[in-house]
Parts: C-alpha cells; structure tokens; sequence
C-alpha cells in the first residue's frame, strides 16, 4: 500500500507484546454495514477478512479510533510506557 507506506515513512513504532486496541463486541461489527472504521484510520490498521483484524503494530496514535466507530465498538488507549510512535521529518 503506496499511502501507508508513505506515512510509515515518518514514524518510528516501537510495537508493545500486547495490542493497545480492543473491541467491546466483535458480533457487533458483523452488523455493522458500512465498517467505517476501515476507512477513517491512515495508517488501515483495521480491515474486514471475515471478522474484524486490527493491526495495532500500525497504529500512529492519531486518535480517531474513539470518534469514529457509530457503535462506539472499539477501545482505544495509549501504548505502555515506552512503546509506541514516535514522530520525525
Ligand atoms: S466501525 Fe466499529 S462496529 Fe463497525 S466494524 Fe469498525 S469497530 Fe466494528
Ligand atoms: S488511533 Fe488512529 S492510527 Fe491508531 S488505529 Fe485509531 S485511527 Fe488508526
């Protein structure tokens, strides 16, 4: 993906064991139809492969995830201490 790939190129992810990224209910995305969360993160860390996959290791901490998914599905925090994104030119 040319666009990620792109944004990659300007942070560096120092990637946690564990995912930072939840979701409350997994069924509630297989009702939800349009997935819009596939579409609002820059980076694509979600995507729809049967169920919904997250690829925390992407997340550049922009902070939509809490905004916009309509069902209010998904939960978001920072990293742990120490890992996560760091931004340069
Ligand atoms: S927008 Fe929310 S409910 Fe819909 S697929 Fe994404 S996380 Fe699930
Ligand atoms: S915080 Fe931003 S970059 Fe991280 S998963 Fe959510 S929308 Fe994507």
């Amino acid at each position: 993906m040319e666009d990620l790939a792109r944004v990659l190129k300007h942070v560096d992810i120092k990637v946690a064991t564990d995912s930072h990224i939840y979701l409350k209910d997994p069924d509630i995305c297989k009702d939800c139809a349009e997935k819009p969360c596939t579409l609002f993160c820059p980076t694509g860390v979600f995507y729809w492969d049967k169920h919904l996959n997250i690829t925390y290791e992407h997340c550049i901490e922009c902070g939509a995830c809490p905004f916009g998914c309509p069902f209010n599905n998904i939960i978001w925090t920072y990293p742990p201490g120490g890992y996560g994104v760091e931004y340069h030119s």
